[in-house]
């Protein structure tokens, strides 16, 4: 008899864990769709809640026509000239005191083995264009290894969660849908910070740099990311980076 009762005891507690697991699987399925129906998840209270580090991530993509248009110039990857578009600079873990911390683990080195199946897409979305020409591992090593390593993301998921932000947000179409085109012309910067804010749905911090002439030119674009890497938050702080009132946006 003691032994049946314990074996009911064992039973019933096996399947009170099956049951709890598939709700929390069915509640983690309904999250996935729920946050694939939102293209951008606004910094709501929940997300503050879930920010239990102080950390985030500013999303950084860069214009190469403003790179490569400075006096210092730009060298195109040995794989070729990159697309007419944005690229990424970077994914920079930030505290919410405003300041970053760098080179956060040296047990961690770039190990390019490790996202071998990402390097087409690296090589396409986050190409190098610092002299002389190389094929990329350089730049991705110094971010990973700079800023990477202080996210909470491993190698795989830093590079990759990246990419999915830029295959996300299309800054170029953005701009280009509010009338803002590469062609050389000079644009409000309040034009097209309200262009992303419409276009992507949240606030962008935009950096200008000086082209040969000193030119002011439209330079990088930062958005806010949540730790999780994926979802996309408004600032939780504010960011200054010089601009003026109006930039150039030159052609690449
Ligand atoms: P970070 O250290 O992440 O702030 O990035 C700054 C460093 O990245 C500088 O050494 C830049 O010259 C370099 N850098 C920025 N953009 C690129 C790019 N597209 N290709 C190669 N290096 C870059």
């Amino acid at each position: 008899m003691k032994f049946i009762l314990i074996g009911l005891v064992i039973l019933q507690c096996t399947i009170s864990i099956y049951a709890a697991h598939s709700h929390s699987f069915l509640y983690y399925a309904e999250q996935v769709v729920e946050e694939e129906e939102s293209f951008v998840t606004a910094f709501a209270e929940e997300d503050a809640a879930d920010l239990n580090s102080d950390l985030f991530y500013y999303y950084v993509e860069q214009w190469p026509g403003s790179s490569c248009d400075t006096k210092k110039g730009c060298c195109y990857p040995t794989t070729g000239k990159p697309a007419t578009n944005f690229s990424i600079h970077g994914l920079w873990p930030t505290l919410l005191n405003g300041t970053w911390p760098e080179y956060c683990n040296p047990n961690t080195l770039h190990d390019e083995s490790k996202i071998s199946d990402l390097i087409e897409r690296l090589q396409s979305e986050w190409p190098t264009i610092s002299c002389p020409s190389s094929n990329g591992s350089k730049f991705w090593k110094h971010e990973w290894e700079k800023h990477g390593t202080c996210s909470i993301l491993d190698q795989y998921a830093y590079f990759e969660s990246t990419l999915n932000i830029k295959d996300r947000v299309n800054f170029l179409q953005v701009l280009e849908n509010a009338g803002i085109k590469p062609d050389g012309n000079v644009y409000e910067v309040g034009a097209i910070k309200e262009a992303i804010k419409a276009g992507v749905g949240v606030s962008p911090v935009i950096e200008c740099n000086a082209d040969a002439s000193k030119v002011s030119q439209l330079y990088q674009i930062y958005i806010c990311v949540h730790p999780n890497g994926k979802d996309i938050i408004e600032c939780p702080t504010t960011l200054k980076r010089n601009c003026n009132t109006t930039v150039e946006f030159p052609p690449f």
